[in-house]
């Protein structure tokens, strides 16, 4: 793990004083630092995964507790893109990126970039609630998934439509990730704002909101590294009360270990694991969502052999 030279990053939820608002700062350069750096990537990729982690902890912000989410986002544009990230109620997100030249695959569509279209192009958003297991090993309540297409190819754009569509809330989003060229593609801002109408909110309280988080076309000189998206959160509501329901320190955590790994290479062939077995007797498993890599032993094999094999 390397260093970051950023500060620690968290969630600010807040309630606009006297109006149904929430409110919700993110600053994320730290987090996102830090997954780049775990799965390799900078740039343009390190954007891709980075919005959807923040797009992701934005939704978990909204959860109850023990609740999880699931976060998928699949565009063609220019590559063929999936990004896939997990948040949980504690401000915990993992996530990685797939990304294909679309030459690179077999049958590939025949299309050219989209130019009226986003970095993601056309594709679909998709969104899983779940709840966590208890301790008892129940988790409370049916899942709950949600799909939209992705209409502009813009991410916060096309995260703002999911919630009015698919979870009827009036919402406003912005999310900046910003990279920089000049340095390899090294990651300069990361973090968002939400504005969320709740039950009762007065119309017009929310057109205001809503109005000066989108008065904010100049999101990428704001947002850099001289401010944090919390301080320009304190700036845009300057002339309004907020106050701070809850401020959390936001966490690149992946919940994969040893054992669960020996658990699932039971779903491996027992052609794979007995080939594993006889070329050096082990066997690498790397975890997608954090990209840790977890050597098997013979032992750890043979007992996954054995559940596999037919009961005599
Ligand atoms: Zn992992």
């Amino acid at each position: 793990m390397t260093e970051s030279k950023f500060p620690a990053s968290r969630w600010q939820k807040c309630l606009v004083v006297g109006a149904q608002i929430r409110v919700v700062g993110i600053e994320a350069r730290a987090l996102v630092h830090e997954m780049g750096e775990a799965h390799g990537l900078r740039g343009e990729a390190l954007s891709r995964l980075g919005e959807t982690a923040i797009g992701a902890l934005f939704l978990a912000s909204t959860l109850k507790q023990d609740q999880r989410i699931n976060l998928r986002v699949e565009g063609v544009q220019d590559m063929r893109r999936i990004a896939i990230v997990d948040a949980d109620h504690e401000g915990r997100v993992r996530g990685y990126l797939i990304q294909r030249k679309l030459d690179q695959l077999a049958n590939a569509p025949k299309i050219s970039p989209i130019h009226n279209l986003g970095p993601w192009g056309e594709g679909l958003l998709t969104v899983l609630r779940t709840a966590l297991m208890g301790a008892d090993g129940s988790a409370e309540g049916p899942p709950y998934s949600g799909t939209v297409p992705l209409l502009t190819g813009y991410f916060p754009k096309d995260l703002t439509f999911y919630w009015h569509q698919s979870e009827q809330v009036p919402s406003a989003l912005g999310i900046h990730v910003k990279t920089d060229p000049r340095n390899s593609g090294s990651l300069v801002a990361a973090g968002g704002f939400l504005v969320q109408g709740l039950p009762g909110a007065d119309p017009e309280d929310l057109k205001w909101a809503q109005d000066r988080i989108e008065s904010l076309s100049d999101f990428s000189s704001l947002v850099s590294e001289q401010q944090s998206p919390l301080e320009v959160l304190a700036t845009l509501f300057h002339d309004r009360e907020l106050s701070i329901l809850e401020e959390r320190e936001l966490k690149f955590f992946c919940h994969c270990s040893h054992a669960k790994v020996e658990q699932a290479i039971r779903f491996l062939s027992l052609e794979e694991l007995n080939s594993a077995l006889e070329e050096d007797g082990k066997l690498e498993v790397r975890c997608d969502f954090c990209n840790k890599v977890y050597l098997l032993g013979e032992e750890a094999i043979r007992t996954a052999m054995e559940s596999l094999s037919p009961k005599k």
